[in-house]
């Protein structure tokens, strides 16, 4: 498997989904899940030209950064424990799973500069996946004005593990919809223009459905499983 051959790939699948709706390529950021992946391997996907990675774990995580410098930037995508803030906060760039008050609580506290964070929202309301409700995420983002070291750029989800193509796309409306009204609220502390949504069995519908964001792991650098 080559990471850039995999990168390609994507990048044409990408444009193909905004040519069908008339979405411009470059409003898409790709970023590459290397949870499963080496050092080695992220370095591969870096040289390819990705410029986003994605980390769910606080283990590991300062080697990679540490490897790869400072040409990209680092998307932390994993659920993080209030106590574990203050030692990953001044290393990531953009926080994916912001999900109750004590985190931004922390962040606030914790955090020197402002941190943009996408809301995490359990859109399919299935009990395995965090995430606020959807009915929570405009109460929620309205109540965190007072901490202005957290950002609400935007919302994240993970839809449900199924090919059902109609599953996916209610999801991913039922976000952007959300988004839409968010953003109409036009609160200082949350801009929420972006959409974090898609992984490799998803991004194309999710991008068809106006994903800003996709988070590709097992298809563009490779899992465990594969
Ligand atoms: C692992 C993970 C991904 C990537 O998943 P793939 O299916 O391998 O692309 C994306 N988002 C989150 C939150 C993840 O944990």
């Amino acid at each position: 498997m080559s990471v850039a051959k995999n990168y390609q790939e994507i990048q044409q699948h990408i444009e193909n989904a905004c040519n069908k709706v008339g979405r411009d390529k470059e409003d898409i950021t790709v970023i590459a899940v290397t949870k499963y992946a080496t050092i080695e391997t992220a370095q591969e996907a870096v040289a390819a030209g990705v410029r986003h990675l994605g980390e769910n774990r606080l283990e590991g995580f300062q080697e990679k950064k540490d490897a790869l410098g400072n040409d990209v930037s680092w998307h932390f995508i994993g659920t993080l424990q209030s106590r574990k803030v203050k030692d990953l906060i001044h290393d990531i760039d953009i926080l994916h799973s912001l999900d109750r008050k004590s985190l931004a609580k922390e962040i606030h506290k914790r955090a020197e500069e402002t941190v943009p964070c996408f809301v995490q929202v359990n859109v399919s309301g299935e009990e395995s996946k965090h995430g606020l409700a959807i009915d929570e995420v405009k109460p929620f983002i309205e109540s965190l004005s007072n901490y202005d070291k957290v950002k609400v750029i935007g919302l994240m989800t993970m839809a449900p593990h199924t090919d059902d193509e109609e599953v996916l796309r209610q999801t991913f409306r039922s976000l952007r919809r959300m988004r839409d009204e968010i953003m109409d609220l036009q609160l200082p502390h949350a801009p929420c223009q972006y959409l974090s949504m898609g992984m490799s069995n998803d991004y194309q519908i999710a991008i068809e459905e106006g994903a800003t964001h996709i988070r590709v792991g097992s298809k563009l650098v490779g899992s465990y499983q594969s």
